[in-house]
């Protein structure tokens, strides 16, 4: 078994240029799962529930980089702030502000994207493209100093038609390169475009993604 994931691994990895980063999406999988991969080598994990990822973090190794990729609610926050490396999934002033209380309280400064709707569904949080250009102009940033905005996060349709996946995928690396060519952040901050997962991983690359969030292609099907 550990040797279909070495398979996937080194697969996965083959896909993606030296600049992009992998983050395992562990979500649902055991520590067992993840320890396993940790020992081929692998630190960058993202967990998409913050029980999940309370009670998964104690049981591994300090040295993983958690990401938080999924929809954090505001009572959440505080048990997330402490462990992720990244929040992924910003996608509201109020909760950018519990996030600076929160890594205040907690003494660290907690690194943050914002995340884009960019897909023709309902059910995909984000903010729409004019809301993440007003954040930027018009969140307190300078008055939070735990909170740093690294970039932008987004999913793209689920769906075969590979064009409008594509199109979303553009569109979001256009927003991206606009704010920071716009220089709002400091650019060797603002320097962080997740995009694609394990089925469109390939048009987020090549789209301009730099960070990908894979599960199912590098762990198998979820059950
Ligand atoms: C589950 C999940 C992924 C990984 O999905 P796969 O299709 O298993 O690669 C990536 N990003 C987010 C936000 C997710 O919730």
């Amino acid at each position: 078994m550990n040797a279909g994931l070495a398979d996937r691994y080194a697969q996965v990895k083959a896909m993606l240029p030296p600049q992009v980063t992998l983050v395992a999406v562990s979500k649902t999988r055991t520590v067992e799962e993840i320890r396993a991969l940790y020992d081929l080598g692998h630190r960058a994990f993202g967990e998409n529930y913050p029980q999940e990822l309370r009670a998964k973090q104690p049981l591994l190794p300090a040295d993983i980089e958690w990401h938080f990729i999924g929809h954090l609610q505001r009572s959440n926050a505080k048990h997330v702030v402490h462990i992720a490396h990244l929040i992924h999934g910003v996608d509201g002033e109020k909760l950018a502000e519990e996030v600076e209380k929160r890594a205040a309280a907690a003494g660290r400064v907690c690194d943050i994207l914002l995340q884009v709707h960019i897909a023709q569904e309902e059910t995909k949080h984000g903010l729409t493209p004019e809301e993440v250009l007003q954040a930027v102009a018009t969140w307190p940033w300078a008055a939070w100093p735990h909170v740093r905005c690294r970039g932008l996060m987004g999913m793209a349709t689920n769906t075969a038609d590979q064009a409008l996946v594509k199109q979303e995928f553009t569109r979001l690396n256009a927003l991206f390169v606009q704010i920071r060519d716009s220089a709002a952040f400091p650019t060797d901050q603002f320097n962080v475009l997740s995009m694609g997962m394990s089925g469109d991983l390939d048009l987020a690359v090549a789209a301009g993604s730099n960070l990908v969030r894979v599960g199912t292609a590098l762990f198998g099907d979820r059950g």
